[in-house]
């Protein structure tokens, strides 16, 4: 996971390699090279002296609720914005997936940027952004606002310092990605071009994750006949067979976690249960949740074909009916290249030696995680080169209590300039 001090120059001229692109391989230039440029330090300086604006329409942005579905005022929002840096060819489609380019001289390679719109938060949440001791608090501050900012500034202030790209940028402002990465998944198939490289910002700052994590996500329900309490001794009850399922789902064996994984992973979870009517009724219907994640696609197979044997034992021992509904879309890993092919390729190692040029990490280096479980997932299975990076710092995600470093994301944009700088070439 470590990668050698040269390997920076090393991974930016192997990118033309990659990408099979006609432009010289001897001296492409190096991440420190690159940082330096006048242009590039030019873009940082921008990001230094307008960061009260900055911070101002983080702030605006995090008060649009947005929740998944619900996007359409970030969705006018950003429309606007990417008009006013001057992107071309700004689109929405019927999702809601808003995206615009900076067209590039040529050469270079298609580099997506792709940051979400949606949070998890319903419409009526009250959301206020507090600041204390240089951190902001509200619901969606830093998943995933602060990094949909921090790429639309970082590609204005690229414009402004007359950084000129070799290849297009695509700023892709997603919907739906708190619900299976709908929007990306949207997007992505239904391009007829592939990207070349695609990156979701939507992670923590000195992050690159390079795996996806295989997610699947079931409402398990049991099914029975209804009945009054009195007539119910001796009967089939659905809560009864859920209830069995519940506890032996609980007892599974699981594979032990892969070593140096940062999450216990593979894991199966119960988030939800629920059912009947009446307290004084056999219910005719009880399900349970189940959530079920795992690094790669056959122990994530063997997971849920337990998960569901369990289920039909438990219905078949009941006398009741057992069927198992996928709440989320379900991504195909069959066209996913293999994991070390991942983290050896160009893209995950120039995001880990921009980082470590900038000195991102809270510990040591920049790190690789093989898990991820944003819209880089979808590059990812479709097999192309895709990477989760991050440009804040935050706790509490998916919380109510969601804080954000308002410092951090200062930094976190000059990555962003940085990185899309490296990846697209520059002239
Ligand atoms: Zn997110």
């Amino acid at each position: 996971m470590r990668i050698a001090p040269d390997f920076a120059a090393l991974a930016t001229s192997v990118l033309g390699l990659v990408l099979g692109l006609t432009t010289p391989l001897l001296g492409q230039p190096s991440v420190a090279a690159v940082a330096q440029r006048p242009d590039v330090q030019r873009a940082f300086a921008h990001v230094d002296t307008t960061r009260e604006a900055l911070w101002a329409e983080w702030i605006k942005v995090t008060e649009i609720s947005s929740p998944s579905r619900q996007e359409q005022a970030r969705i006018a929002y950003m429309k606007k914005a990417m008009a006013e840096i001057g992107l071309t060819g700004i689109e929405t489609d019927e999702m809601g997936n808003t995206w615009g380019t900076w067209k590039g001289s040529g050469g270079g390679p298609e580099v997506v940027f792709a940051a979400h719109m949606d949070t998890v938060f319903p419409m009526d949440t009250k959301i206020k952004v507090r600041e204390d001791n240089n951190t902001f608090y509200a619901p969606g501050i830093g998943d995933d606002t602060g990094n949909l900012i921090a790429t639309l500034r970082a590609i204005d202030a690229m414009k402004k310092s007359g950084i000129s790209p070799k290849g297009d940028i695509v700023f892709l402002a997603t919907v739906q990605e708190e619900v299976g990465l709908r929007g990306a998944n949207f997007w992505l198939n239904r391009r007829a071009r592939k990207p070349d490289l695609f990156l979701a910002v939507d992670g923590g700052l000195g992050q690159v994750a390079y795996g996806a994590l295989r997610i699947e996500q079931y409402r398990m329900i049991f099914e029975g006949a209804s009945m009054h309490t009195l007539a119910s001794r001796g009967k089939p009850n659905s809560a009864r067979a859920a209830a069995r399922a519940i506890v032996r789902i609980g007892e599974m064996k699981l594979p032990d976690p892969e070593p140096g994984t940062r999450n216990n992973l593979p894991v199966v979870n119960i988030g939800m249960m629920g059912g009947g009517t009446v307290v004084n009724a056999v219910p005719a219907s009880v399900f349970f949740t189940t959530d079920i994640r795992a690094l790669d696609t056959p122990t994530e197979t063997k997971l849920v074909a337990e998960v569901k044997a369990i289920a039909e034992q438990a219905a078949r021992e009941e006398g009741v009916q057992f069927k198992m509904e996928p709440m989320t879309e379900i991504i195909d890993y069959s066209q996913a290249k293999p994991k070390s092919e991942r983290l050896n390729h160009p893209l995950t190692q120039t995001a880990l030696a921009a980082a470590d040029h900038l000195k991102l990490a809270v510990v040591d280096r920049a790190q690789a995680m093989d898990s991820g479980a944003a819209d880089h997932n979808v590059g990812v299975a479709l097999g192309i080169p895709a990477i989760g990076i991050g440009a804040t710092r935050g706790r509490g995600g998916h919380s109510l209590e969601e804080s954000a470093d308002k410092m951090a994301i200062i930094p976190g944009t000059k990555y962003l300039i940085l990185l899309a700088s490296l990846l697209a070439g520059v002239n």
